[in-house]
């Protein structure tokens, strides 16, 4: 956390997420009372401080969800199909991975037999792995680095200490994930960073990442609205970067090659491309153009931008009222009634995000 003294020497924290402090504005506001389950979302800046790299920054922004009051795994399930369905609307291929840290119990006695396998290694495992064994073994679970990850290869795994009721729930969540239709993979290893968090852990990655990385998470916590003197009440929550979501997208659209380019030639032409262009962005299709320049100039443009298709449009198109599409990828290239443009694209096209907008 970025921790400070402020001009008046008052100790301030910057936020590093968002589940605390909505905690803490439930019960300074009684929320509960009036709304036994809870449900809430922030969007905002965040702060933490890490080393930056690339899509690690020291201030990012969140997305955050929570419903609180309630820890039937019903909820645990409406609340992660949620999160999914916020990435399909986005077009974002992603990978849900979920476990189980326990609760308290089971945690302390997993905590126990990891530290004891640990302990064997202990010399071999990064620096911060050596540090996270006396502050936060299971912290050692993600942690990056190869040596580390060959010897946690073989450790101990949370979901073999689970007690029964700990088991039944999460058994429960992922029977209703299956009833919902929804893939994930269970992934052992999943800690979460935070403290509270307690049963359900999930994370969601995507390749377009590069090397997997999450774009969100989120998880169970009991007791932490307890722990700031609230009622002892259980909730759920989910939280995305929209710095990833936003570079997701956009490595998402030029993998596609998901642009349709209007080259239109002479200003005839220009005047039915023109309508053309916002009736294909309204169908949620990337269209570029450039209203001047030659045929030459503007294919050159086309491919630049990595067009998967090209409309052109000329003299001969006007008068036939049929348009040539030049497909990119296999450089074939076929003449469309002007009115069958649209709907030809968006049935070729896995980039509209939607195909019903008129
Ligand atoms: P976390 O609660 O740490 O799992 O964070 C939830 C999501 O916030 C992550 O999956 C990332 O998408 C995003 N995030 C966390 N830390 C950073 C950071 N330093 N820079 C950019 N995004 C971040």
């Amino acid at each position: 956390m970025f921790s400070f003294q402020d001009i008046n020497e008052d100790n301030v924290s910057l936020r590093p997420e968002a589940t605390a402090g909505i905690m803490r504005a439930i019960q300074e506001n009684t929320l509960l009372r009036s709304n036994p389950i809870l449900k809430v979302y922030t969007v905002g800046p965040m702060f933490r401080r890490e080393r930056p790299s690339k899509a690690r920054y020291r201030q990012f922004y969140q997305i955050n969800a929570e419903l609180v009051g309630d820890d039937s795994p019903y909820n645990d399930a409406d609340v992660i199909v949620t999160a999914v369905s916020i990435l399909k609307a986005i077009g974002i291929e992603s990978t849900l991975e979920i476990n189980s840290i326990g609760c308290l119990e089971c945690r302390a006695a997993y905590r126990t037999a990891l530290k004891d396998y640990l302990s064997m290694w202990l010399s071999s495992l990064c620096e911060d792995c050596q540090r996270r064994f006396v502050t936060n073994p299971m912290r050692t679970l993600d942690c990056k680095e190869d040596r580390c990850r060959a010897i946690l290869g073989q450790a101990p795994l949370i979901l073999d200490y689970l007690d029964e009721s700990c088991r039944s729930q999460f058994e429960a969540v992922l029977g209703l994930l299956d009833l919902a239709g929804i893939s994930y993979q269970v992934n052992p290893k999943i800690v979460r960073g935070l403290d509270y968090y307690s049963r359900t852990a999930f994370e969601f990655t995507t390749e377009l990442l590069g090397q997997s990385k999450a774009i969100g998470g989120g998880g169970r916590y009991d007791g932490l609205l307890k722990s700031i003197g609230g009622p002892d009440v259980s909730g759920i929550g989910f939280a995305f970067g929209i710095e990833r979501l936003i570079e997701s997208m956009m490595r998402n659209i030029s993998s596609d090659r998901s642009l349709v380019y209007i080259a239109a030639l002479g200003e005839e032409a220009r005047r039915v491309a023109f309508p053309l262009i916002q009736n294909l962005r309204k169908y949620g299709i990337l269209t570029e153009t450039r209203f001047s320049g030659s045929l030459k100039s503007q294919m050159k443009n086309a491919d630049k931008l990595n067009a998967a298709f090209v409309v052109m449009i000329g003299d001969n198109e006007l008068s036939s009222g049929e348009y040539t599409v030049r497909d990119m990828k296999g450089s074939e290239q076929i003449q469309i009634a002007a009115d069958q443009v649209i709907s030809f694209l968006s049935e070729r096209c896995n980039f509209c995000l939607d195909k019903d907008a008129s």
